[in-house]
């Protein structure tokens, strides 16, 4: 029997621990948990306390608990904890011990080898000290990996071929990007950068921000909160911020925060994608001029890059997907759970060593797209048939997702929700798997939003819900087997099936039609009819021949706009405005 050496990705926020069985990488859980947090801390008894205890006590008791001691490797310091003088390699040794008695519980054996990841910037001494971490530990380091090689090694172990991979790994606290080199599975760093104070923290920061700013201005709740308060009110910025990153809005509710003048103050606040990606957006463009800058040291150019892979929680938030997207014209992988792609990587480089039969890392994704149609611009054309994609092709299932949309028209009472499955921009180019109703709707100004969910399962059933967000009114549909429809070419042949009969002449628009974020659309539906208002008071002084043709346009234009049918509206606008211009001159 080979022996085992298990994988650990030490890291600022949180660690983990993998190993090969039954030839694949799986990361061992503690108590259901796969994720440790990288905090050391000292119980009110006196006990040291390891992971999330310790992390939960952090705000309470900061000079009990020791965090991030990652940044601290390498240096001839001590920090203390609880009142006692440590070293970062012994801080880091409670860590690496405590996660080799999670692997050896799970496998109820003695564990003594490991491979152990660091950044691919830790110098040596850095380095020597991970080793002497390990030593402490009593665990034997037969390996030090960088960690980028070891998400490589999780995406392409036995891939054959050479390749160049950006990874961008975005941590709780730590951003580095990396440019790899695969070469017959030898996997080289060319060259990378980074900063290592910027992470997910930052992000969660913002929105305590918000949240006492709102204090401030909307309750007068101003000056130092106590700490229990502001230990509450980060814990739900970060369980807002991953809220945010697969639904539209999240809700920030903490019962009884604090007392004013002997009376509770509940927080209740709501946050949306929207704004908090205005929050963010500059720190994910901070994290873009790292990426180029990787580039250039590396002599590469953004088109020479064939692979982006997303490392560390925070790459969950899909402003980094979107950015990168567009920088590189590229999609992302991200199947691989980004908190555990590092471990995993390091569980197969230890399992090589060892001697084992690795393969790939496998999970379960879905293999299409799922999404909606919505009113956007589609090809420069505003049109009622712009795919909105809700969960992307290589999303690992379970999964829910929701995207926001908005009714186009005052007293709106219906919305349908088309449900599509396929990657074309033009929704009708996709496969319609499903479509359904919500009627009842309140009286309410155009841009009332609707929440669209859809929630895929392990047994690929779709099921998607749209809800009235003011009042709660929904309308469901179950989709059985969404995932095994359709293969490769019986879509490609269904798509030219639906291609066929869509080439024949323009599909008119569902009446009722919810329409997406574009305002561009929005905007031409608003102009168009300000426009045809602005005519019909011009009517009463015009000429004969102008007010026919006046009243043709305006009618043309309300038939438009009736129909939904936003392609329809240029012409009539155009010579509409001509003719304004030319009566007020
Ligand atoms: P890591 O250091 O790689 O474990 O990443 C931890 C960071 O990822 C923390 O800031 C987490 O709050 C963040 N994170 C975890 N899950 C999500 C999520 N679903 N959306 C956004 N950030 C997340």
């Amino acid at each position: 029997m080979v022996e085992t050496i298990i994988g650990i990705d030490l890291g600022t926020t949180n660690s983990e621990v993998a190993v090969i069985e039954n030839g694949k990488a799986s990361i061992i859980p503690d108590q259901g948990c796969r994720i440790l947090p990288s905090f050391v801390g000292v119980g009110d008894d006196g006990t040291v306390l390891v992971g999330e205890p310790a992390r939960n006590q952090y705000k309470l008791y900061p000079d009990r608990t020791v965090k991030s001691i990652k940044r601290r490797m390498g240096e001839d310091v001590k920090v203390m904890l609880g009142g006692m003088p440590f070293t970062p390699q012994e801080i880091s040794a409670i860590i690496l011990k405590k996660l080799k008695e999670i692997a050896e519980r799970h496998l109820d054996r003695t564990l003594r080898k490991a491979v152990i990841t660091v950044p691919a910037y830790f110098s040596d001494a850095q380095r020597q000290a991970t080793k002497e971490a390990g030593e402490i530990a009593g665990v034997d380091v037969i390996k030090i990996i960088n960690e980028p090689t070891a998400a490589a090694l999780a995406y392409e172990s036995g891939q054959p071929g050479s390749r160049r991979i950006l990874v961008y790994d975005l941590g709780g606290g730590t951003f580095d990007v990396s440019v790899v080199e695969m070469e017959e599975g030898v996997i080289e760093v060319r060259a990378g950068h980074g900063n290592n104070r910027l992470g997910g923290d930052d992000f969660d920061q913002k929105i305590v921000e918000h949240v006492l700013q709102c204090l401030r201005e909307e309750h007068g709740i101003d000056g130092d909160l106590p700490a229990r308060a502001m230990a509450r009110i980060d814990r739900a910025a970060e369980a807002a911020k991953r809220v945010l990153s697969d639904h539209p809005f999240a809700k920030i509710e903490e019962e009884y925060l604090l007392e004013r003048d002997g009376v509770p103050f509940h927080l209740a606040i709501e946050i949306s994608r929207d704004e908090y990606e205005g929050m963010i957006a500059p720190f994910i463009e901070e994290t873009l001029e790292a990426v180029h800058t990787a580039l250039s040291g590396a002599g590469l150019v953004a088109s020479q890059i064939e692979e982006i892979l997303l490392v560390g929680g925070a790459t969950r938030t899909p402003l980094v997907a979107r950015r990168l997207q567009e920088e590189f014209g590229l999609v992302p992988r991200q199947e691989i759970d980004p908190d555990l792609c590092v471990a995993a990587g390091a569980a197969i480089q230890a399992g090589m060593i060892a001697g084992q039969e690795v393969s790939a890392v496998l999970v379960d994704i879905t293999p299409y797209t799922f999404g909606t149609s919505a009113f956007d611009e589609l090809d420069g054309l505003p049109s009622p048939h712009c795919y909105v994609p809700v969960i992307k092709k290589n999303t690992p299932i379970p999964v829910t997702k929701s995207e926001v949309f908005y009714t186009m028209f005052d007293d709106q009472e219906t919305v349908i929700i088309q449900v599509f499955q396929g990657e074309e921009r033009d929704a009708r180019k996709n496969i319609k798997i499903g479509e359904f109703k919500v009627s009842g709707l309140s009286k309410a100004p155009a841009g009332n939003p609707i929440i669209a969910r859809f929630e895929l399962d392990r047994n690929g059933i779709l099921q998607v819900t749209a809800v009235e967000k003011k009042t709660g009114l929904a309308g469901k549909i179950t989709i059985d087997n969404a995932v095994s429809k359709f293969g490769t070419e019986e879509m490609a042949a269904a798509r030219e099936r639906v291609g066929a009969l869509f080439g024949a002449g323009r599909a008119e628009p569902p009446p009722g039609h919810a329409h997406g974020t574009g305002a561009a659309v929005r905007h031409e539906f608003t102009k168009a009819r300000a426009l045809a208002e602005k005519a019909e008071r011009m009517l009463e002084g015009a000429s004969d021949e102008d007010r026919e043709e006046l009243v043709n346009l305006i009618e043309e234009i309300n038939d438009a706009i009736a129909r939904n049918d936003a392609a329809a509206l240029s012409d009539p606008v155009e010579q509409l405005s001509e003719i304004i211009f030319y009566l007020e001159s």
